[in-house]
Protein backbone atom coordinates (compact mmCIF):
# COMPACT_ATOMS: atom_id res chain seq x y z
CA UNK A 1 0.00 0.00 0.00
CA UNK A 2 3.10 2.35 0.00
CA UNK A 3 2.28 3.30 -3.24
CA UNK A 4 -0.11 5.40 -2.01
CA UNK A 5 2.00 7.24 -0.20
CA UNK A 6 4.34 7.70 -2.86
CA UNK A 7 1.12 8.83 -4.75
CA UNK A 8 0.29 11.53 -1.36
CA UNK A 9 1.78 14.63 -3.46
CA UNK A 10 -0.60 14.16 -6.12
CA UNK A 11 -3.34 13.34 -4.19
CA UNK A 12 -2.64 16.59 -2.21
CA UNK A 13 -2.50 18.57 -5.24
CA UNK A 14 -6.11 17.16 -5.88
CA UNK A 15 -7.14 17.14 -2.56
CA UNK A 16 -10.82 18.73 -3.51
CA UNK A 17 -11.61 16.02 -6.00
CA UNK A 18 -10.39 13.37 -4.20
CA UNK A 19 -12.26 14.61 -1.06
CA UNK A 20 -15.11 15.10 -2.86
CA UNK A 21 -14.81 11.76 -4.70
CA UNK A 22 -14.81 9.94 -1.40
CA UNK A 23 -16.95 11.75 0.61
CA UNK A 24 -19.67 11.04 -2.48
CA UNK A 25 -18.95 7.52 -2.00
CA UNK A 26 -19.79 7.69 1.46
CA UNK A 27 -23.35 9.16 0.72
CA UNK A 28 -23.80 6.59 -1.65
CA UNK A 29 -22.70 4.06 0.64
CA UNK A 30 -25.55 5.10 3.28
CA UNK A 31 -28.05 5.83 0.59
CA UNK A 32 -27.70 1.99 -0.86
CA UNK A 33 -29.04 1.40 3.24
CA UNK A 34 -32.17 2.81 2.38
CA UNK A 35 -33.44 0.66 -0.53
CA UNK A 36 -33.08 -2.85 1.56
CA UNK A 37 -34.61 -0.91 4.88
CA UNK A 38 -38.02 0.09 2.87
CA UNK A 39 -38.41 -3.96 2.11
CA UNK A 40 -37.87 -4.68 5.75
CA UNK A 41 -40.25 -2.10 6.61
CA UNK A 42 -42.60 -2.69 3.69
CA UNK A 43 -42.71 -6.64 4.49
CA UNK A 44 -42.70 -6.53 8.05
CA UNK A 45 -46.43 -4.54 7.61
CA UNK A 46 -47.40 -7.15 5.40
CA UNK A 47 -46.46 -10.37 8.09
CA UNK A 48 -48.44 -7.94 10.41
CA UNK A 49 -51.21 -7.21 7.50
CA UNK A 50 -51.11 -3.70 8.15
CA UNK A 51 -50.06 -2.41 5.38
CA UNK A 52 -51.50 0.81 3.90
CA UNK A 53 -52.06 2.27 0.62
CA UNK A 54 -50.47 5.34 1.92
CA UNK A 55 -47.28 3.50 3.35
CA UNK A 56 -46.91 1.68 -0.60
CA UNK A 57 -46.98 5.60 -1.70
CA UNK A 58 -44.73 6.79 0.98
CA UNK A 59 -42.07 4.20 0.54
CA UNK A 60 -41.97 4.18 -3.51
CA UNK A 61 -41.70 7.99 -3.65
CA UNK A 62 -38.59 7.53 -0.81
CA UNK A 63 -37.12 5.14 -2.85
CA UNK A 64 -37.55 7.21 -6.07
CA UNK A 65 -35.92 10.09 -4.44
CA UNK A 66 -33.02 8.08 -2.85
CA UNK A 67 -32.22 6.08 -6.25
CA UNK A 68 -32.37 10.01 -7.82
CA UNK A 69 -29.62 11.03 -5.48
CA UNK A 70 -27.70 7.68 -5.68
CA UNK A 71 -27.95 8.60 -9.60
CA UNK A 72 -26.48 12.18 -9.44
CA UNK A 73 -23.71 10.79 -6.73
CA UNK A 74 -22.79 7.92 -9.27
CA UNK A 75 -21.90 10.56 -11.64
CA UNK A 76 -20.13 12.79 -9.20
CA UNK A 77 -17.79 10.73 -7.93
CA UNK A 78 -17.03 8.76 -11.42
CA UNK A 79 -15.76 12.53 -12.44
CA UNK A 80 -13.69 13.47 -9.58
CA UNK A 81 -11.73 10.22 -8.75
CA UNK A 82 -11.23 9.08 -12.50
CA UNK A 83 -11.30 13.09 -13.53
CA UNK A 84 -8.14 13.62 -11.19
CA UNK A 85 -6.38 9.93 -11.87
CA UNK A 86 -6.39 10.52 -15.99
CA UNK A 87 -4.88 14.44 -14.68
CA UNK A 88 -2.27 12.15 -12.84
CA UNK A 89 -1.73 10.29 -16.26
CA UNK A 90 -1.16 13.55 -18.21
CA UNK A 91 1.21 15.05 -16.00
CA UNK A 92 3.13 12.00 -15.46
CA UNK A 93 3.50 11.82 -19.46
CA UNK A 94 4.33 15.17 -19.90
CA UNK A 95 7.20 14.78 -17.12
CA UNK A 96 8.22 11.67 -19.11
CA UNK A 97 8.37 13.11 -22.45
CA UNK A 98 9.88 16.60 -21.29
CA UNK A 99 12.83 14.00 -19.71
CA UNK A 100 12.96 12.00 -22.88
CA UNK A 101 13.63 15.02 -25.04
CA UNK A 102 17.02 15.99 -22.60
CA UNK A 103 18.40 13.00 -22.89
CA UNK A 104 21.52 12.34 -25.12
CA UNK A 105 21.81 9.81 -28.01
CA UNK A 106 23.49 7.86 -25.83
CA UNK A 107 20.36 7.17 -23.70
CA UNK A 108 17.79 5.73 -26.90
CA UNK A 109 21.35 3.81 -27.73
CA UNK A 110 21.21 2.02 -24.24
CA UNK A 111 17.51 1.55 -24.56
CA UNK A 112 14.82 -0.20 -27.20
CA UNK A 113 12.05 2.28 -28.53
CA UNK A 114 9.81 -0.03 -27.71
CA UNK A 115 10.31 -0.54 -23.71
CA UNK A 116 9.96 3.72 -23.52
CA UNK A 117 7.08 3.34 -25.38
CA UNK A 118 5.94 0.58 -22.69
CA UNK A 119 6.61 2.84 -19.97
CA UNK A 120 4.93 5.59 -21.47
CA UNK A 121 1.97 3.79 -22.26
CA UNK A 122 1.59 0.78 -20.17
CA UNK A 123 3.47 1.58 -16.64
CA UNK A 124 1.67 5.20 -16.76
CA UNK A 125 -1.28 3.53 -17.56
CA UNK A 126 -1.32 1.14 -14.26
CA UNK A 127 -0.36 4.32 -11.91
CA UNK A 128 -3.55 6.00 -13.50
CA UNK A 129 -5.28 2.78 -12.73
CA UNK A 130 -3.76 3.15 -8.72
CA UNK A 131 -5.19 6.94 -8.28
CA UNK A 132 -8.66 5.78 -10.21
CA UNK A 133 -9.82 2.48 -9.51
CA UNK A 134 -7.23 1.62 -6.74
CA UNK A 135 -8.83 4.72 -4.46
CA UNK A 136 -12.18 3.48 -5.66
CA UNK A 137 -11.61 0.02 -4.85
CA UNK A 138 -9.90 0.51 -1.03
CA UNK A 139 -12.68 3.18 -0.56
CA UNK A 140 -15.62 1.33 -1.31
CA UNK A 141 -13.74 -2.14 0.58
CA UNK A 142 -13.38 0.09 3.64
CA UNK A 143 -16.72 2.73 3.49
CA UNK A 144 -18.83 0.47 1.69
CA UNK A 145 -18.44 -2.75 3.50
CA UNK A 146 -17.64 -1.33 6.86
CA UNK A 147 -20.89 0.17 6.74
CA UNK A 148 -23.00 -2.59 5.27
CA UNK A 149 -20.84 -4.81 8.04
CA UNK A 150 -21.77 -2.33 10.60
CA UNK A 151 -25.26 -2.22 10.04
CA UNK A 152 -25.82 -5.42 9.71
CA UNK A 153 -24.35 -6.24 12.99
CA UNK A 154 -25.29 -3.42 15.13
CA UNK A 155 -29.57 -2.86 13.85
CA UNK A 156 -29.91 -6.29 12.64
CA UNK A 157 -28.16 -9.28 14.39
CA UNK A 158 -24.42 -9.64 14.87
CA UNK A 159 -24.13 -13.55 15.13
CA UNK A 160 -25.86 -13.71 11.92
CA UNK A 161 -23.47 -11.28 10.48
CA UNK A 162 -20.54 -13.19 11.44
CA UNK A 163 -22.01 -16.58 10.00
CA UNK A 164 -22.73 -15.01 6.56
CA UNK A 165 -19.58 -13.25 6.06
CA UNK A 166 -17.62 -16.88 6.94
CA UNK A 167 -16.89 -17.44 3.09
CA UNK A 168 -16.44 -13.92 2.38
CA UNK A 169 -12.60 -13.74 2.97
CA UNK A 170 -12.44 -16.48 0.60
CA UNK A 171 -13.61 -14.67 -1.60
CA UNK A 172 -11.44 -12.35 -1.99
CA UNK A 173 -8.50 -14.04 -1.60
CA UNK A 174 -10.25 -15.84 -4.89
CA UNK A 175 -9.92 -12.66 -6.66
CA UNK A 176 -6.48 -11.23 -5.57
CA UNK A 177 -5.20 -14.72 -6.57
CA UNK A 178 -6.91 -15.38 -9.65
CA UNK A 179 -6.53 -11.69 -10.58
CA UNK A 180 -2.88 -12.02 -10.45
CA UNK A 181 -2.91 -14.98 -12.60
CA UNK A 182 -5.03 -13.56 -15.44
CA UNK A 183 -2.81 -10.33 -15.31
CA UNK A 184 0.67 -12.45 -15.99
CA UNK A 185 -1.33 -14.71 -18.45
CA UNK A 186 -2.92 -12.02 -20.38
CA UNK A 187 0.76 -9.92 -20.45
CA UNK A 188 1.93 -12.59 -21.82
CA UNK A 189 -0.59 -13.24 -24.42
CA UNK A 190 -0.37 -9.23 -25.19
CA UNK A 191 3.36 -9.94 -25.53
CA UNK A 192 2.96 -12.61 -27.95
CA UNK A 193 0.35 -10.66 -30.01
CA UNK A 194 2.92 -8.16 -30.11
CA UNK A 195 5.56 -10.27 -31.55
CA UNK A 196 3.16 -11.44 -34.37
CA UNK A 197 2.44 -7.59 -34.92
CA UNK A 198 6.15 -7.39 -35.15
CA UNK A 199 6.56 -9.92 -37.72
CA UNK A 200 3.76 -8.31 -40.05
CA UNK A 201 5.27 -5.16 -39.71
CA UNK A 202 9.03 -6.28 -40.95
CA UNK A 203 7.82 -9.12 -43.47
CA UNK A 204 5.71 -6.17 -44.97
CA UNK A 205 8.69 -3.90 -44.93
CA UNK A 206 10.65 -6.08 -45.78
CA UNK A 207 8.64 -8.06 -48.47
CA UNK A 208 11.17 -7.74 -51.42
CA UNK A 209 13.96 -9.23 -49.50
CA UNK A 210 11.55 -11.94 -48.79
CA UNK A 211 11.09 -12.86 -52.52
CA UNK A 212 14.33 -12.29 -53.54
CA UNK A 213 15.54 -14.47 -50.97
CA UNK A 214 12.15 -17.20 -51.55
CA UNK A 215 11.62 -17.60 -48.22
CA UNK A 216 8.00 -17.29 -47.96
CA UNK A 217 7.61 -20.64 -47.08
CA UNK A 218 9.62 -20.60 -44.51
CA UNK A 219 8.50 -17.15 -43.04
CA UNK A 220 4.80 -18.53 -43.40
CA UNK A 221 5.66 -21.00 -41.54
CA UNK A 222 7.64 -19.16 -38.83
CA UNK A 223 4.34 -16.98 -38.45
CA UNK A 224 1.67 -20.04 -37.89
CA UNK A 225 4.02 -20.71 -34.97
CA UNK A 226 3.76 -17.31 -33.45
CA UNK A 227 -0.10 -17.40 -34.20
CA UNK A 228 -0.33 -20.55 -32.52
CA UNK A 229 1.73 -18.89 -29.39
CA UNK A 230 -0.93 -16.59 -29.21
CA UNK A 231 -3.79 -18.77 -29.33
CA UNK A 232 -2.10 -20.86 -26.89
CA UNK A 233 -1.49 -17.84 -24.49
CA UNK A 234 -5.08 -16.84 -24.82
CA UNK A 235 -6.30 -19.96 -23.98
CA UNK A 236 -4.16 -19.45 -20.67
CA UNK A 237 -5.76 -16.84 -19.99
CA UNK A 238 -9.56 -17.90 -20.82
CA UNK A 239 -9.01 -20.59 -18.54
CA UNK A 240 -8.55 -18.50 -15.33
CA UNK A 241 -11.60 -16.56 -16.50
CA UNK A 242 -13.16 -19.45 -16.48
CA UNK A 243 -12.60 -20.59 -13.47
CA UNK A 244 -13.38 -16.77 -11.74
CA UNK A 245 -17.38 -16.66 -12.10
CA UNK A 246 -17.85 -20.56 -10.98
CA UNK A 247 -15.65 -19.26 -8.00
CA UNK A 248 -17.46 -16.13 -6.71
CA UNK A 249 -20.78 -17.87 -7.39
CA UNK A 250 -20.02 -20.46 -5.43
CA UNK A 251 -18.79 -18.23 -2.25
CA UNK A 252 -21.18 -16.16 -2.78
CA UNK A 253 -23.68 -19.04 -3.00
CA UNK A 254 -22.40 -20.59 0.57
CA UNK A 255 -22.75 -17.41 2.35
CA UNK A 256 -26.46 -16.72 1.16
CA UNK A 257 -26.69 -20.40 2.04
CA UNK A 258 -25.72 -20.14 5.47
CA UNK A 259 -27.51 -16.82 5.93
CA UNK A 260 -30.94 -18.20 4.88
CA UNK A 261 -30.32 -21.59 7.02
CA UNK A 262 -29.11 -19.71 9.94
CA UNK A 263 -31.70 -16.87 9.56
CA UNK A 264 -34.45 -19.03 9.45
CA UNK A 265 -34.03 -20.59 12.60
CA UNK A 266 -34.12 -16.67 13.99
CA UNK A 267 -37.77 -16.27 12.47
CA UNK A 268 -38.62 -19.20 14.41
CA UNK A 269 -37.48 -18.67 17.43
CA UNK A 270 -38.38 -14.83 16.94
CA UNK A 271 -35.02 -13.43 17.00
CA UNK A 272 -35.56 -11.15 13.84
CA UNK A 273 -38.88 -10.81 11.49
CA UNK A 274 -38.85 -11.91 8.13
CA UNK A 275 -38.27 -8.17 7.42
CA UNK A 276 -35.16 -8.13 8.99
CA UNK A 277 -34.11 -11.00 7.66
CA UNK A 278 -35.07 -10.16 3.85
CA UNK A 279 -33.00 -6.52 4.55
CA UNK A 280 -30.21 -8.59 5.28
CA UNK A 281 -30.23 -10.88 2.61
CA UNK A 282 -30.28 -7.64 0.25
CA UNK A 283 -27.08 -6.57 2.64
CA UNK A 284 -25.17 -9.40 1.81
CA UNK A 285 -25.53 -8.75 -1.99
CA UNK A 286 -24.19 -5.56 -1.29
CA UNK A 287 -21.15 -6.89 -0.10
CA UNK A 288 -19.98 -8.92 -3.08
CA UNK A 289 -18.43 -5.75 -4.69
CA UNK A 290 -16.97 -4.60 -1.55
CA UNK A 291 -15.25 -8.01 -1.12
CA UNK A 292 -14.22 -8.55 -4.75
CA UNK A 293 -13.26 -4.93 -4.54
CA UNK A 294 -10.95 -6.03 -1.78
CA UNK A 295 -9.08 -8.44 -3.80
CA UNK A 296 -8.97 -6.47 -7.01
CA UNK A 297 -7.07 -3.86 -5.08
CA UNK A 298 -4.18 -5.92 -4.50
CA UNK A 299 -3.54 -6.09 -8.13
CA UNK A 300 -3.69 -2.83 -8.83
CA UNK A 301 -2.05 -1.51 -6.03
CA UNK A 302 1.19 -4.23 -7.04
CA UNK A 303 0.85 -3.25 -10.68
CA UNK A 304 0.77 0.21 -9.71
CA UNK A 305 3.85 0.05 -7.10
CA UNK A 306 5.62 -1.77 -9.69
CA UNK A 307 5.19 0.84 -12.62
CA UNK A 308 5.56 3.83 -10.77
CA UNK A 309 9.19 2.43 -10.10
CA UNK A 310 10.05 2.10 -13.05
CA UNK A 311 9.35 5.44 -13.98
CA UNK A 312 10.44 6.89 -11.62
CA UNK A 313 14.04 4.96 -12.04
CA UNK A 314 13.73 6.41 -15.48
CA UNK A 315 12.68 10.43 -14.30
CA UNK A 316 16.11 10.07 -12.10
CA UNK A 317 18.23 9.34 -14.50
CA UNK A 318 20.31 12.54 -15.42
CA UNK A 319 20.78 13.73 -18.66
CA UNK A 320 24.16 13.38 -19.46
CA UNK A 321 24.70 16.49 -21.54
CA UNK A 322 23.22 19.35 -19.22
CA UNK A 323 23.85 23.25 -19.20
CA UNK A 324 26.30 24.09 -16.74
CA UNK A 325 25.30 26.86 -14.34
CA UNK A 326 26.76 29.53 -15.60
CA UNK A 327 26.32 28.43 -19.07
CA UNK A 328 26.62 31.19 -22.07
CA UNK A 329 23.76 32.49 -23.32
CA UNK A 330 24.00 33.58 -26.81
CA UNK A 331 23.89 31.62 -30.03
CA UNK A 332 27.86 31.01 -30.80
CA UNK A 333 29.28 32.14 -34.01
CA UNK A 334 32.85 33.00 -35.29
CA UNK A 335 35.67 30.14 -35.88
CA UNK A 336 34.90 26.50 -34.97
CA UNK A 337 38.38 24.86 -33.41
CA UNK A 338 39.26 20.88 -32.40
CA UNK A 339 42.07 20.51 -30.29
CA UNK A 340 41.21 17.24 -29.53
CA UNK A 341 43.74 14.73 -28.10
CA UNK A 342 41.47 11.60 -28.35
CA UNK A 343 37.26 10.55 -28.07
CA UNK A 344 36.07 7.32 -26.93
CA UNK A 345 32.59 6.61 -26.58
CA UNK A 346 30.84 5.91 -23.08
CA UNK A 347 31.41 2.32 -22.20
CA UNK A 348 33.68 2.06 -25.38
CA UNK A 349 37.31 1.64 -24.64
CA UNK A 350 38.11 2.27 -28.66
CA UNK A 351 39.44 5.26 -29.60
CA UNK A 352 37.21 6.78 -32.39
CA UNK A 353 39.01 9.77 -33.18
CA UNK A 354 42.83 10.91 -32.21
CA UNK A 355 45.11 13.62 -32.26
CA UNK A 356 42.42 16.04 -34.02
CA UNK A 357 43.70 19.81 -34.92
CA UNK A 358 41.59 21.63 -37.14
CA UNK A 359 40.79 25.68 -37.51
CA UNK A 360 37.65 26.23 -39.37
CA UNK A 361 37.32 30.29 -39.85
CA UNK A 362 33.93 31.71 -39.69
CA UNK A 363 32.44 31.35 -43.66
CA UNK A 364 34.44 28.55 -44.39
CA UNK A 365 33.69 25.59 -45.71
CA UNK A 366 35.31 22.27 -44.09
CA UNK A 367 35.61 18.94 -45.93
CA UNK A 368 35.52 15.75 -44.06
CA UNK A 369 36.26 12.42 -46.06
CA UNK A 370 37.75 8.80 -45.52
CA UNK A 371 36.49 5.38 -45.40
CA UNK A 372 32.74 4.70 -43.73
CA UNK A 373 34.01 3.81 -40.16
CA UNK A 374 36.84 6.34 -40.06
CA UNK A 375 35.11 9.05 -37.52
CA UNK A 376 33.58 11.73 -39.79
CA UNK A 377 29.97 11.53 -38.31
CA UNK A 378 31.78 11.17 -34.51
CA UNK A 379 33.65 14.38 -36.06
CA UNK A 380 30.26 16.33 -36.00
CA UNK A 381 28.38 14.95 -33.58
CA UNK A 382 30.94 16.40 -31.26
CA UNK A 383 30.10 20.03 -32.38
CA UNK A 384 26.34 19.36 -31.78
CA UNK A 385 27.35 17.90 -28.09
CA UNK A 386 25.70 15.02 -28.48
CA UNK A 387 28.53 13.63 -26.76
CA UNK A 388 30.92 15.31 -24.41
CA UNK A 389 34.30 15.30 -25.20
CA UNK A 390 37.33 16.23 -23.35
CA UNK A 391 36.91 20.24 -21.43
CA UNK A 392 37.60 22.87 -23.95
CA UNK A 393 38.89 20.98 -26.87
CA UNK A 394 35.86 22.03 -29.10
CA UNK A 395 35.53 25.78 -29.06
CA UNK A 396 32.98 28.40 -31.37
CA UNK A 397 34.13 31.56 -31.13
CA UNK A 398 36.67 31.12 -28.40
CA UNK A 399 34.12 29.10 -26.23
CA UNK A 400 34.04 26.06 -25.50
CA UNK A 401 30.89 24.11 -26.72
CA UNK A 402 30.26 22.88 -23.38
CA UNK A 403 29.90 26.41 -22.25
CA UNK A 404 27.12 27.20 -24.35
CA UNK A 405 23.45 27.19 -23.06
CA UNK A 406 22.61 23.99 -25.00
CA UNK A 407 19.28 25.29 -26.82
CA UNK A 408 21.32 28.21 -28.22
CA UNK A 409 24.20 26.04 -29.43
CA UNK A 410 21.54 24.08 -31.25
CA UNK A 411 20.68 27.33 -32.62
CA UNK A 412 23.65 28.11 -34.05
CA UNK A 413 23.79 25.05 -35.79
CA UNK A 414 21.85 23.16 -38.87
CA UNK A 415 22.33 19.64 -38.47
CA UNK A 416 21.11 17.62 -41.47
CA UNK A 417 21.69 13.90 -39.93
CA UNK A 418 22.72 10.99 -42.68
CA UNK A 419 19.37 9.03 -41.48
CA UNK A 420 16.61 11.44 -42.76
CA UNK A 421 13.83 11.43 -40.05
CA UNK A 422 10.58 13.02 -41.92
CA UNK A 423 7.72 13.28 -39.75
CA UNK A 424 3.56 12.23 -40.69
CA UNK A 425 3.03 15.75 -41.63
CA UNK A 426 2.55 18.07 -45.03
CA UNK A 427 6.27 18.57 -47.13
CA UNK A 428 6.44 21.94 -45.92
CA UNK A 429 5.67 21.38 -42.14
CA UNK A 430 8.43 18.80 -42.31
CA UNK A 431 10.50 22.05 -43.50
CA UNK A 432 9.37 24.64 -41.32
CA UNK A 433 9.64 22.08 -38.20
CA UNK A 434 12.90 24.19 -36.85
CA UNK A 435 10.82 27.32 -37.33
CA UNK A 436 6.79 26.79 -37.92
CA UNK A 437 6.31 29.91 -38.19
CA UNK A 438 8.12 30.57 -41.36
CA UNK A 439 5.97 32.07 -44.06
CA UNK A 440 5.06 29.99 -47.67
CA UNK A 441 7.81 32.11 -49.61
CA UNK A 442 10.96 31.27 -46.77
CA UNK A 443 9.52 28.02 -47.39
CA UNK A 444 9.89 27.45 -50.92
CA UNK A 445 13.02 29.96 -51.15
CA UNK A 446 14.87 27.02 -49.36
CA UNK A 447 13.54 24.13 -50.90
CA UNK A 448 14.93 26.11 -53.95
CA UNK A 449 17.92 26.16 -52.58
CA UNK A 450 17.88 22.26 -51.89
CA UNK A 451 17.03 21.79 -55.32
CA UNK A 452 13.40 20.32 -54.08
CA UNK A 453 10.88 22.64 -55.33
CA UNK A 454 10.69 21.41 -58.68
CA UNK A 455 9.99 18.00 -57.15
CA UNK A 456 7.52 19.25 -54.93
CA UNK A 457 5.55 21.27 -57.53
CA UNK A 458 4.87 17.81 -58.90
CA UNK A 459 3.73 15.71 -55.86
CA UNK A 460 -0.29 15.78 -56.00
CA UNK A 461 -0.68 18.28 -53.64
CA UNK A 462 2.48 20.27 -53.77
CA UNK A 463 3.65 21.86 -50.69
CA UNK A 464 0.63 20.49 -49.00
CA UNK A 465 0.90 16.97 -49.49
CA UNK A 466 1.40 14.37 -46.92
CA UNK A 467 4.79 12.49 -46.14
CA UNK A 468 5.40 9.49 -44.16
CA UNK A 469 3.65 6.31 -43.74
CA UNK A 470 0.16 7.44 -44.55
CA UNK A 471 1.55 9.95 -47.20
CA UNK A 472 3.77 10.00 -50.58
CA UNK A 473 6.61 7.68 -50.80
CA UNK A 474 9.84 10.06 -51.19
CA UNK A 475 12.73 9.17 -52.65
CA UNK A 476 16.09 9.23 -50.89
CA UNK A 477 17.24 11.42 -52.45
CA UNK A 478 14.44 13.63 -52.22
CA UNK A 479 14.46 13.11 -48.34
CA UNK A 480 18.04 14.18 -48.24
CA UNK A 481 17.04 17.73 -50.17
CA UNK A 482 13.63 18.09 -47.85
CA UNK A 483 16.19 17.59 -44.88
CA UNK A 484 18.81 20.26 -46.15
CA UNK A 485 15.66 22.24 -46.71
CA UNK A 486 15.31 22.26 -42.98
CA UNK A 487 18.42 23.35 -41.87
CA UNK A 488 18.88 26.04 -44.54
CA UNK A 489 15.22 27.49 -43.59
CA UNK A 490 17.35 28.18 -39.62
CA UNK A 491 20.31 30.45 -41.70
CA UNK A 492 22.33 28.50 -39.05
CA UNK A 493 25.74 30.22 -37.98
CA UNK A 494 27.10 26.19 -39.00
CA UNK A 495 25.51 24.17 -41.25
CA UNK A 496 26.48 20.02 -40.99
CA UNK A 497 25.74 18.06 -43.85
CA UNK A 498 26.07 14.61 -42.68
CA UNK A 499 26.74 12.46 -46.48
CA UNK A 500 23.43 14.11 -47.21
CA UNK A 501 24.23 14.35 -50.80
CA UNK A 502 24.90 10.46 -51.39
CA UNK A 503 21.84 10.25 -52.72
CA UNK A 504 21.59 13.02 -55.26
CA UNK A 505 22.86 12.91 -58.80
CA UNK A 506 25.89 14.51 -59.44
CA UNK A 507 24.24 17.75 -61.09
CA UNK A 508 22.18 18.10 -58.30
CA UNK A 509 24.50 18.00 -55.86
CA UNK A 510 27.14 20.62 -57.87
CA UNK A 511 23.63 22.93 -58.05
CA UNK A 512 23.14 22.34 -54.03
CA UNK A 513 26.64 23.35 -53.01
CA UNK A 514 26.75 26.25 -55.43
CA UNK A 515 23.92 27.74 -53.57
CA UNK A 516 25.48 26.91 -50.67
CA UNK A 517 28.00 28.90 -51.63
CA UNK A 518 25.97 31.62 -53.15
CA UNK A 519 23.80 32.10 -49.65
CA UNK A 520 25.96 31.53 -46.87
CA UNK A 521 29.05 33.47 -47.72
CA UNK A 522 29.41 34.23 -44.03
CA UNK A 523 28.30 31.39 -42.20
CA UNK A 524 30.39 28.49 -41.84
CA UNK A 525 30.00 24.84 -43.42
CA UNK A 526 30.60 21.36 -42.33
CA UNK A 527 30.50 18.89 -45.16
CA UNK A 528 31.34 15.16 -44.74
CA UNK A 529 30.82 12.66 -47.65
CA UNK A 530 31.95 9.69 -49.03
CA UNK A 531 31.79 11.05 -53.29
CA UNK A 532 34.72 13.69 -52.99
CA UNK A 533 32.82 16.09 -55.70
CA UNK A 534 31.03 17.02 -52.53
CA UNK A 535 34.03 19.07 -50.70
CA UNK A 536 35.82 19.71 -53.90
CA UNK A 537 35.07 23.71 -53.32
CA UNK A 538 35.68 23.42 -49.83
CA UNK A 539 38.41 25.86 -48.43
CA UNK A 540 40.07 23.01 -46.22
CA UNK A 541 39.93 19.34 -46.65
CA UNK A 542 40.69 16.50 -43.95
CA UNK A 543 40.87 12.75 -44.45
CA UNK A 544 40.25 11.12 -41.68
CA UNK A 545 41.46 7.16 -41.13
CA UNK A 546 41.05 5.05 -38.32
CA UNK A 547 40.01 8.29 -36.11
CA UNK A 548 43.15 10.48 -37.47
CA UNK A 549 43.95 13.07 -39.73
CA UNK A 550 46.17 11.55 -43.00
CA UNK A 551 45.79 14.27 -45.33
CA UNK A 552 45.01 17.80 -45.56
CA UNK A 553 44.73 20.59 -47.52
CA UNK A 554 42.57 22.20 -50.44
CA UNK A 555 41.51 19.60 -53.20
CA UNK A 556 44.64 21.04 -55.51
CA UNK A 557 46.92 20.29 -52.29
CA UNK A 558 45.58 17.15 -52.00
CA UNK A 559 46.10 16.26 -55.76
CA UNK A 560 49.93 16.91 -55.51
CA UNK A 561 50.34 14.44 -52.59
CA UNK A 562 49.60 11.59 -53.92
CA UNK A 563 47.64 10.05 -51.11
CA UNK A 564 44.37 8.55 -50.39
CA UNK A 565 42.55 11.50 -51.54
CA UNK A 566 44.17 11.34 -55.03
CA UNK A 567 43.70 7.69 -55.94
CA UNK A 568 40.08 7.82 -54.72
CA UNK A 569 39.63 10.76 -56.43
CA UNK A 570 40.43 9.46 -59.73
CA UNK A 571 38.68 6.46 -58.99
CA UNK A 572 35.06 8.06 -58.34
CA UNK A 573 35.87 9.92 -61.56
CA UNK A 574 36.36 6.99 -63.78
CA UNK A 575 33.87 5.26 -62.20
CA UNK A 576 31.37 8.10 -62.88
CA UNK A 577 32.34 8.21 -66.57
CA UNK A 578 31.85 4.89 -67.19
CA UNK A 579 28.69 5.46 -65.36
CA UNK A 580 27.95 8.34 -67.77
CA UNK A 581 29.22 5.75 -70.62
CA UNK A 582 26.82 3.05 -69.69
CA UNK A 583 28.81 1.13 -68.65
CA UNK A 584 28.50 -1.94 -65.42
CA UNK A 585 30.96 -0.01 -62.46
CA UNK A 586 27.52 1.27 -61.07
CA UNK A 587 26.69 4.57 -59.23
CA UNK A 588 30.00 6.62 -57.97
CA UNK A 589 27.84 7.02 -54.77
CA UNK A 590 28.50 3.14 -54.10
CA UNK A 591 32.16 3.30 -53.92
CA UNK A 592 34.06 -0.59 -53.72
CA UNK A 593 36.65 1.56 -51.30
CA UNK A 594 33.66 2.46 -48.85
P1 LIG B 1 31.93 7.42 -40.21
O1 LIG B 1 30.95 8.53 -40.08
O2 LIG B 1 33.24 7.85 -40.77
O3 LIG B 1 31.39 6.24 -40.95
P2 LIG B 1 31.53 7.04 -37.37
O4 LIG B 1 31.90 8.31 -36.73
O5 LIG B 1 30.09 6.77 -37.57
O6 LIG B 1 32.31 6.89 -38.75
O7 LIG B 1 32.12 5.84 -36.54
C1 LIG B 1 33.46 5.81 -36.09
C2 LIG B 1 33.64 4.64 -35.14
O8 LIG B 1 32.90 4.86 -33.95
C3 LIG B 1 33.14 3.32 -35.70
O9 LIG B 1 34.09 2.33 -35.37
C4 LIG B 1 31.86 3.06 -34.96
O10 LIG B 1 31.68 1.69 -34.76
C5 LIG B 1 32.07 3.77 -33.64
N1 LIG B 1 30.81 4.27 -33.09
C6 LIG B 1 29.92 5.08 -33.72
N2 LIG B 1 28.88 5.39 -32.90
C7 LIG B 1 29.13 4.78 -31.72
C8 LIG B 1 28.45 4.70 -30.45
N3 LIG B 1 27.28 5.35 -30.25
N4 LIG B 1 29.01 3.97 -29.47
C9 LIG B 1 30.17 3.33 -29.67
N5 LIG B 1 30.87 3.34 -30.82
C10 LIG B 1 30.38 4.05 -31.84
Amino acid sequence: MSIFKDLWWFFKLEKKSYSLGILTLVMLALLHLFAPYAVRVVVDKIEAGTLTVEDLLLWTTLSLVVGLATYCFGFLWRIMLFGASNRLGKLLRNRLYEHFTRMSPRFFHQRRTGDLMAHATNDIQAIVATAGEGVLTLADSIITGGIVVFTMAFFIDWKLTVIALLPMPLMAWATSKYGSMLHKRFHKAQEAFSHTNDKVQENISGVRVIKAFGQEEYEKKEFKKLLDDVVEKNIAVARIDALFDPTIILVVGVSFFLTVAYGSFGVVSGEITIGELTQFTIYLGHLIWPMLAFGWLFNIVERGRASYDRVEALLHIPPDIADRPDAVDQVPSGEVEYRLKSFSYPESDKMVLKDIFVRVKQGETLGIVGKTGSGKTTFLRLLLREFDAEPGSIRIGGIPVTDYKLLRLRQAIGYVPQDHVLFSATVAENIAFGKPEATQEEIEEVARLACIHEDILHFEHGYETLVGERGVTLSGGQKQRISIARALLLDPEILILDDSLSAVDAKTEHLILEALRKNRKQKTTLISAHRLSAVEQADQIIVLENGRVIERGTHQELMQQNGWYKEMYERQQLESLVAEGGGTVGHPTTSPLS
